[in-house]
């Protein structure tokens, strides 16, 4: 899923007609975005939900028990009237008991929706809050299959982040479902559990013949009778329930094929608003690419033997569902986005919620690498930079009962980040190797994966035991703050000096350290592993810069400071700046200006200015507030205050700072 604007659901409260006049809204500004706006608008923001409401929810929800039997078919047959916005459903399901004397199965289901009768196995139902018990016509023992039947209505409570939405677009009305991650129970009876797949799904869609009926997988057949039309789709692949479909309107639909390298070929069916259809033709024209690429870095596409589709509705972001992601807008990175979720979050899911960066995080990288097809290698790492932000809470969600957190940009951009290190971390063919493995893997593939099954692949395939980074980068809030000096010594050696400033435990950073001496760059591997590091490398001549992490493959923040102030056990001296050499020295002003580099340790007021040696103030250059951090400047054009040239001789540049610091340097000024 991904959220293009700040779109506050919330729940039973949020009324319908405000929420209209928002859904139209949004569709509004992103007409107006650049494309390079858009191509980026949607990480700007991430979905804000009402954590408050959706705990309630989640407590009104009920404790039940589902443990008894495993899903392996749904058939739901769905009657739509979007004018007095109700839906009346007939449900049935095949299920395998899982223990042995089962006589009760529970289900998930809005304590709102009306259940009118049950059949099949079910002999009787009932009710407590957001649960549905059925009582089964006899005991069931372990590995019997068997099926029931219920029949229910109502108007489904609008929730999470639009668990089933009757909204007017300008030309029409636009049902559609989200139930992620656990709102599919606000219109359907299920298990509403994404560690069941059902092995397949029917979907019969019921609706006024003006409006086309969409969902996942196959179009079997649509029958229209007395102004109705039903929609027969068929799915025959592994399916969870916050995946499965529903979206309604007026919709003009696009038409293309997709054939695979194995010559397999594939329809494409996006079904947009009328007045989209241009845009959407153009925009959407780059999917078969997008398919390319994708087939080419994770395998081929999972529901290959059925479609892709998209279709449009009137949320500002995008949702994966199964074969038929549904869409506010064209984007091409959110496009890649939900496609890439057809493997990762469709194909494996994850085992609870907590894992859900196994989906969010790995779309979002799938938005770099897509990057990386189109634009190379700066492409990629430019995508990577902008996703980098301030990351609060942790990858690995501890709280699954807020949308906020289980949604954050912390699980989307900080769990690409990972991927984007893991990759440096275990080298680009494994890793490359490494996705396509874990979609391969019969263990994995149209089922379920957690976290640590993720990590055990990666540490069988590559060898390492990645406990400290899996567990560094996804249990842990924030990130290393490095602190950094280097000082070449003329025999020869380059001496770093790190500290890691954050709160609690060392990381664990293999990085790259570059020296840079004009046009000549040396690299060297190590590892930051320690509070305070003294490190020394052999280095033939002396470089103008060092560089920690260039190409920035890991996620730290850095600060140079001067290697003078930084004691070998990582403290800063007391005095808060540093006067670099200046440059050139001797200085002839009518060839070139003194330049001058100091560095400052913390944000500081400060004075830089000339004085002759009999302390006489020549010129002021300076003076204000700078940030820590070095400072460069072009100082000195070899004259006074009135703007006349100074004299041959030698003259004091000094740079003074708070609580009487000072530092100076002598200067030769020639002719
Ligand atoms: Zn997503």
């Amino acid at each position: 899923m991904e959220a293009l604007t700040k779109f506050a659901m919330t729940g039973p409260l949020f009324h319908r007609s405000l929420l209209q006049l928002l859904a139209c809204a949004f569709l509004l500004p992103h007409a107006a975005l650049t494309q390079n706006e858009k191509a980026f608008a949607h990480q700007q923001q991430e979905a804000e939900i009402n954590a408050r409401i959706a705990r309630w929810m989640m407590q009104a929800a009920g404790v039940r028990d589902v443990s008894g039997y495993n899903v392996s078919f749904y058939h739901l047959a769905l009657r739509v009237e979007p004018a007095d916005q109700t839906i009346a459903g007939i449900l049935t399901m095949e299920a395998r008991a899982a223990i042995d004397a089962l006589r009760e199965v529970q289900l998930d289901l809005f304590a709102n929706m009306s259940v009118d009768q049950v059949g099949g196995a079910a002999a009787s139902f009932s009710r407590q809050g957001d649960v549905l018990t059925l009582t089964l016509d006899r005991s069931y023992s372990s590995g019997e299959v068997f099926q029931v039947r219920i029949q229910y209505s109502g108007a489904p409570t609008l929730t999470g982040f639009a668990s089933f939405a009757f909204v007017q677009h300008a030309t029409g009305p636009i049902i559609a479902s989200l139930s992620e991650p656990y709102y599919a129970r606000t219109w359907w009876p299920c298990k509403d559990s994404p560690a069941d797949k059902a092995d397949s799904l029917y979907m019969d869609i019921n609706v006024p013949s003006d409006l086309m009926a969409i969902s996942n997988g196959t179009l079997d057949s649509s029958v229209t009778a007395n102004g109705r039309t039903t929609f027969y789709w068929r799915h025959r692949y592994p399916i969870t329930t916050y995946l499965v479909s529903v979206a309604i309107s007026n919709y003009a639909s696009i038409n293309d094929t997709y054939t695979f390298s194995d010559g397999t070929r594939m329809p494409l069916r996006y079904f947009v608003f009328p007045q989209a259809l241009e845009i959407a033709t153009s925009d959407l024209a780059d999917t078969p690419d997008m398919l390319d690429y994708f087939n080419s870095v994770f395998g081929d596409y999972p529901f290959k033997n059925e479609k892709y589709g998209m279709a449009q509705f009137a949320w500002a972001g995008g949702m994966e569902h199964q074969t038929i992601t549904s869409l506010g807008s064209f984007g091409d990175y959110l496009v890649a986005h939900e496609l890439a979720h057809q493997w990762w979050g469709d194909m494996i899911s994850p085992s609870t919620w907590k894992d859900i960066w196994l989906n969010e995080g790995f779309a979002t990288y799938a938005e770099a690498l897509y990057a990386g097809h189109r634009g190379g290698a700066s492409a990629y790492h430019a995508y990577m930079q902008r996703l980098d932000t301030t990351f609060p809470g942790t990858v690995v969600v501890n709280d699954t009962t807020s949308l906020n957190v289980v949604f954050s940009r912390t699980v989307y951009r900080k769990g690409a980040w990972v991927l984007h290190m893991l990759r440096a971390q275990i080298g680009e063919p494994t890793f490359f190797d490494l996705l396509k493995r874990y979609g391969s893997d019969p263990r994995y593939r149209f089922g379920n994966a957690t976290t640590q099954d993720f990590q055990n692949l990666a540490e069988s395939l590559s060898g390492q035991d990645l406990d400290w980074f899996f567990d560094q980068w996804l249990q842990r809030e924030g990130r290393p703050t490095l602190r950094f000096a280097w000082k070449y010594e003329p025999h020869g050696e380059l001496l770093l000096r790190v500290l890691q400033e954050q709160r609690g435990e060392t990381y664990r950073l293999p990085i790259t350290v570059a020296a840079i001496a004009g046009n000549d760059t040396t690299f060297f591997a190590t590892e930051f592993n320690t509070k305070c590091q003294n490190l020394s490398f052999a280095l033939a001549q002396a470089p103008a810069q060092v560089a920690i992490d260039p190409d920035n493959w890991v996620l730290e923040t850095q600060q140079p400071v001067d290697f003078d102030v930084f004691t070998e056990d990582c403290s800063l001296l007391p005095q808060n700046f540093a006067l670099e050499k200046a440059y050139p020295n001797p200085f002839q002003p009518s060839a070139s200006h003194l330049a001058v580099t100091f560095s400052l340790a913390a944000t500081a007021e400060v004075k830089l200015s000339v004085y002759d040696l009999t302390g006489r103030l020549v010129r002021t250059i300076f003076r204000g507030r700078l940030p820590a951090g070095e400072h460069n400047f072009l100082a000195w054009d070899g004259r006074d205050d009135g703007r006349r040239a100074v004299s041959t001789g030698v003259y004091l540049l000094v740079l003074e700072g708070d609580a009487n610091t000072r530092a100076a340097q002598k200067v030769l000024v020639v002719k």
